[in-house]
């Protein structure tokens, strides 16, 4: 997939449309260990039951995907703020376009 390195786009700390760098970060955020999420999960493994769920393994779809969803960082070259954005389509390798 081929993207331009730079495009014109809203800035909204300019409040108007600005050049902007286009860069790939690896998406999704770091969650804490203690989640509630987490917490569950310790307690349910504990003692008789074992696992919650079925290991991803052994599941049939699991690894079917070949390709990640996209997040871009847009930095706003006037202001220097960054946003991001999370693409809506899939790609395996993002390419950038050379300047013309
Ligand atoms: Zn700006």
């Amino acid at each position: 997939m081929k993207l331009p390195k730079e495009t014109n786009r809203y800035c909204p700390k300019c409040k108007k449309v600005t050049s902007h760098k286009i860069s790939q970060v690896k998406g999704g955020r770091k969650r804490g260990a203690l989640t509630h999420g987490a917490r569950r999960f310790t307690r349910k493994t504990q003692g008789y039951g074992g696992f919650p769920r079925p290991k991803p393994e052994k599941s049939s779809r699991f690894g079917i995907k070949t390709t990640k969803k996209i997040a871009l960082m847009y930095t706003c070259k006037a202001c220097k703020k960054s946003t991001l954005k999370k693409s809506g389509f899939r790609a395996k390798k993002i390419e950038w376009e050379a300047k013309e």
